[in-house]
């Protein structure tokens, strides 16, 4: 059966498009976020199967439940296979609890996950087209080093980043500036927020539509699916038991992945919301009103700060509620199962420096601020979780980026220096190319129009 999947617009205020819609059009017209109308689901038979899959194949598998109508088998594998090649690391943390790496990858975040794919599905879907698409991000460091490399060197794909002058780390802005060709970075005299600004009037803006601008950033569809993968993976791999999920979140695209697999069958009691001081969703969920935080905190565990997650939307919309993109809440989701699957936990930046030193000490396994966050936010439930939420369950805290791309918060805090991460090592040596820019729209589009 090919019953083909629709995806709708959490606004509910534009047609429904296929995948490759949905893909190449990153949000949908009436501003809300694409959502597929139904979730294919899993068999016990087909989860099971998962254990004897390596982590190419169970994404292929995974994903075609979803592209089927949309892409050939044989295409499809291939392109996971030349995606996922890269080592997925679970490190044992205590009694039944793991630390999944995820930091492995090209540009070593989890973002390489997504991007990967993304960047695979996209060049597939437009190869026969001839005419140009440009990917326009706004990133505060980890996603745009994961789209540059992953979009590096296509032909009739060009890239735009725009970063927060001086928010972005040394080597996360050499990652995207030393690449050149078809990728092009432009520092902002502002903060994130800024930049997500002229990207999203850049959407809107009629005067750019033959550049085809769509977005890597994680509204898009094509980035959650990928994401979904690895759930299953870590369970498969740690005694196909029932599990709790800690997941660091910034935008809520990692934890959406995550949603999505368990809404396919994935057998998973409970995720741990883990964020920085920007906790308006924790908060949410313990006051049940929302207020967004401009501007968003500065905390170490820096991919992270994020005021107003534009995933939200729809994790709202899978709980029967409806939030538009300001954050106003229009129909209210429902709250009390909110509140069983998840369990939100905000950690001061302090306290994520000491759960790196006392991680390192106790389980001998090397964190960076983002997976320490979730590793403190997994503590905290044990400790509150009673028995019967306990039985026979399997904790897994998410790592999303490599020590090595904090080397100096690492010294400080156990006093030596990260081991180094293949992509990061030859950055110093490379020429970067990158254009400053006032925090104006106008700057922007004069710059767009003399180079794309
Ligand atoms: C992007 C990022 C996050 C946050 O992920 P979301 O999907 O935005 O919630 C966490 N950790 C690292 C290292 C990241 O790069």
């Amino acid at each position: 059966m090919k019953e083909r999947i629709r995806y709708y617009s959490t606004n509910l205020k534009a047609p429904e498009v296929s995948f490759r819609e949905a893909l190449m059009k990153g949000i949908a017209p009436d501003g809300g976020l694409y959502m597929p109308r139904f979730i294919p689901s899993l068999s016990p038979e087909e989860l099971m199967g998962y254990r004897g899959q390596d982590y190419p194949g169970m994404a292929f598998s995974f994903l075609y439940k979803f592209l089927k109508t949309e892409i050939e088998s044989d295409v499809l594998n291939s392109l996971c296979r030349d995606a996922y090649n890269f080592d997925i690391p679970l490190e044992p943390a205590g009694e039944r609890s793991y630390i999944l790496r995820l930091d492995q990858g090209p540009t070593a975040s989890f973002k390489d996950f997504a991007a990967r794919m993304m960047a695979r599905l996209m060049n597939h879907f437009i190869a026969g087209e001839n005419r140009h698409y440009t990917i326009l991000t706004a990133t505060s460091g980890d996603t745009g080093s994961a789209v540059a490399s992953a979009f590096h060197g296509l032909s009739n794909i060009n890239v735009i980043i725009l970063f927060p002058l001086g928010e972005v780390s040394d080597t996360q802005r050499k990652q995207m500036t030393t690449l050149h060709g078809n990728v092009r970075v432009i520092g902002i005299r502002g903060k994130f927020d800024d930049c997500q600004r002229i990207v999203k009037k850049a959407f809107l803006d009629k005067s750019l539509s033959d550049l085809n601008l769509t977005s890597a950033n994680s509204i898009n569809i094509g980035r959650l699916l990928p994401q979904s993968v690895y759930y299953i993976y870590a369970w498969s791999r740690t005694g196909l038991l029932p599990v709790v999920f800690s997941v660091p979140s910034g935008n809520y695209g990692n934890l959406m992945g995550g949603i999505i697999a368990r809404e396919a069958g994935l057998p998973v009691r409970k995720f741990i919301i883990a964020t920085n001081e920007n906790n308006e969703v924790p908060e949410y969920l313990r006051t049940g009103s929302y207020s967004i935080i401009v501007p968003s905190r500065n905390c170490i565990s820096s991919a992270m700060n994020v005021g107003h997650p534009s995933n939200l939307a729809r994790i709202v919309a899978l709980y029967g509620g409806s939030m538009n993109e300001h954050g106003t809440i229009l129909k209210s989701p429902d709250l009390e199962r909110m509140r069983r699957d998840f369990h939100g936990v905000s950690v001061t930046d302090d306290t994520t420096r000491e759960t790196i030193a006392s991680c390192h000490r106790d389980h001998g396994v090397l964190l960076e601020p983002h997976g320490a966050v979730a590793w403190k936010g997994l503590e905290h439930y044990l400790a509150k979780a009673g028995p019967e939420e306990k039985n026979g369950t399997v904790y897994i805290s998410l790592e999303t980026a490599h020590p090595a791309k904090f080397p100096g918060e690492i010294e400080r805090i156990l006093s030596f220096t990260p081991p180094g991460h293949p992509s990061l090592e030859n950055l110093e040596k490379l020429e970067e190319h990158y254009t400053r820019m006032d925090n104006d729209y106008g700057s922007f589009t004069q710059y767009v129009f003399k180079h794309c």
